[in-house]
């Protein structure tokens, strides 16, 4: 099985938490910016659709109003006076930047004043259909805006009507507006700034022909079978996203301009939103990127600091199987589980250093005397023939044990074999062991030493033995056996035997005595 880090499992959990966030912000920002950036644009351009319908209509009342104000103080007397006329046309042509030019006809169509001065028009009957009509309306009039035959320009003839103190209809006062030409609509809505955001607007008349729009090539241009144009040539006023005819899709707000029917659009493109949108979302992108950056590293640098102590107890744990643990380097951690599991493990090893120690003990040692055992017997004198260096053999039995057991009791012969086994470790050094082989039957290892030396410690235990006093009322002697490493043998069992075979000449020999292999041989 595929084993995994903690590093690893906490830095793709917070990369998949912090993916996943950052997926769920961005869908949820994008689509509600979404709808509000639209709906702002949407309602912004349907705000600025109707003021600007709204100074249209303004200025088309105020030049009517001009209009009809001189209309007030002209009479038909002044038609005859033609400097009057002229001066009264002038004041109206010039007051205010309404009109391109301003004309006076009588009832027949026959013009008595015009401003700016014309004189091949004086005297002669209009000639634009615009006046023509306004004439035969007898009312305040606005016409179509229409395209002068010689320059293609779009113009616009605004007519009031002249009555005598009767009311009777007596002639026409009107203003000519050329839409492309200096004047207060021109200024207005003819040179319009490109928005920064791509927004633009244009007017159309109630026919759907261009009127005012920034490419001023276009103007003229019929553009009825627009969406929105269509709606607003049905009467229709609203905002909505649609396509154009360029089939450019976009927000537009529509309104009519209600005394001259005409159009107003803001419009603004789409994308506009969309880039919008898009740098909304590089911006969050980025402001949120940082923190997640640092949060990574954090988790990563708390992930390692998490994963030490876990690595640290494998490495102890990896020590002790080598018997080499170093317990004091581990420090409390801040973590609490894996300070409360260090420390759980510490504690757990040391127990286990403790029983394994006191195990290993136990099984090497002879409980009732405390001297080592045959299994400890075998693993040194092992080793002692491993190594370079003489050593000797003793091998002791007590005599006669049985019947000292059969007389006092199995106690009291236990408390003899534990005098024995203290008299017999007295009577060595450190570097010598001592064994309680079998029942009544001990060992000792001599260190660096001959049979004729290791016979002296023998007698020197074997007197000790015999001079001692026990608690039953009864003498205690021992025999012994010796054999020399390597002189009597190099291996560990022959060398016992030989040891014990010592012994068993001791005891026929009439036992408390010693025999030393060699000597026994020669
Ligand atoms: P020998 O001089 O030939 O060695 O005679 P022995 O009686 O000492 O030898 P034998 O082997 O006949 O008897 C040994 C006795 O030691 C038998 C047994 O009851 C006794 N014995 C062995 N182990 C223990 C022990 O742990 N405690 C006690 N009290 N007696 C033990
Ligand atoms: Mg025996
Ligand atoms: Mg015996």
């Amino acid at each position: 099985m595929r084993k995994i880090s903690l590093n690893v499992l906490l830095s793709s959990l917070v990369s998949v938490s912090v993916l996943m966030t950052l997926t769920i912000m961005i869908i949820s920002s994008y689509t509600t910016q979404k709808r509000a950036l639209i709906d702002n644009t949407l309602s912004n351009n349907y705000v600025n659709a109707v003021q600007m319908s709204q100074t249209l209509d303004s200025l088309f009342l105020s030049m009517q109003s001009s209009l009809k104000y001189a209309a007030k103080y002209i009479h038909e007397d002044d038609f005859t006076d033609t400097s009057k006329l002229n001066t009264s046309l002038d004041l109206i042509q010039n007051s205010s930047n309404f009109f391109n030019s301003v004309a006076l006809a009588d009832q027949t169509g026959l013009v008595r004043s015009i401003s700016p001065y014309y004189e091949s028009v004086i005297g002669k009957h209009v000639n634009s259909k615009a006046a023509k009509l306004a004439i035969q309306s007898k009312a305040s009039y606005i016409s179509e805006a229409y395209p002068t035959p010689q320059t293609n320009h779009t113009i616009m003839f605004i007519g009031e009507p002249l009555n005598d103190a009767s009311g009777n209809f007596i002639g026409m006062i009107g203003g000519n507006i050329h839409l492309q030409e200096y004047n207060i609509l021109n200024l207005s809505f003819g040179n319009q700034l490109q928005a920064e955001n791509g927004s633009y607007f244009f007017i159309v008349d109630q026919k759907g022909t261009l009127l005012f729009h920034p490419n001023a090539n276009r103007i003229g241009e019929n553009v009825s079978r627009n969406d929105v144009v269509r709606k607003l040539l049905n009467n229709q006023e609203g905002k909505e996203r649609y396509k154009n005819i360029s089939d450019v899709d976009s927000l537009a707000a529509y309104y009519k301009v209600p005394t001259t029917s005409w159009g107003v659009v803001f419009v603004t493109p789409t994308q506009t939103v969309y880039d919008q949108l898009n740098h909304h979302i590089w911006m969050l992108l980025l402001y949120t990127s940082i923190p997640f950056l640092i949060l990574t590293l954090v988790v990563l640098r708390v992930a390692r600091k998490l994963a030490s102590p876990f690595v640290l107890l494998a490495d102890m744990i990896t020590q002790m199987e080598n018997g080499e643990v170093n317990q004091s380097v581990v420090k409390p951690h801040w973590n609490r589980e894996a300070d409360l599991l260090t420390r759980t493990v510490i504690g757990a090893m040391r127990t286990l250093k403790q029983k394994t120690d006191q195990l290993v003990y136990q099984a090497g040692t002879d409980v009732l005397t405390g001297l080592n055992n045959r299994r400890t017997f075998g693993e040194i004198i092992q080793q002692w023939t491993q190594r370079e260096g003489p050593f000797s053999i003793i091998v002791l039995d007590i005599d006669r044990f049985k019947t000292i057991n059969d007389t006092f009791g199995h106690h009291a012969g236990d408390e003899v074999l534990k005098r024995i086994a203290q008299q017999i470790q007295m009577s060595v050094s450190s570097e010598d062991f001592c064994f309680r082989y079998g029942g009544e039957e001990f060992v000792v290892l001599l260190q660096n030493c001959r049979s004729d030396q290791a016979y002296e410690t023998a007698e020197s235990i074997r007197l000790t033995v015999q001079n001692s006093t026990f608690t039953i009322d009864h003498s205690v002697t021992i025999s012994a056996g010796i054999a020399e490493y390597p002189v009597d043998s190099s291996c560990a069992a022959d060398l016992f035997q030989l040891a014990d075979a010592a012994l068993y000449q001791a005891k026929e020999e009439g036992r408390n005595r010693t025999i030393v292999k060699a000597l026994n041989n020669e």
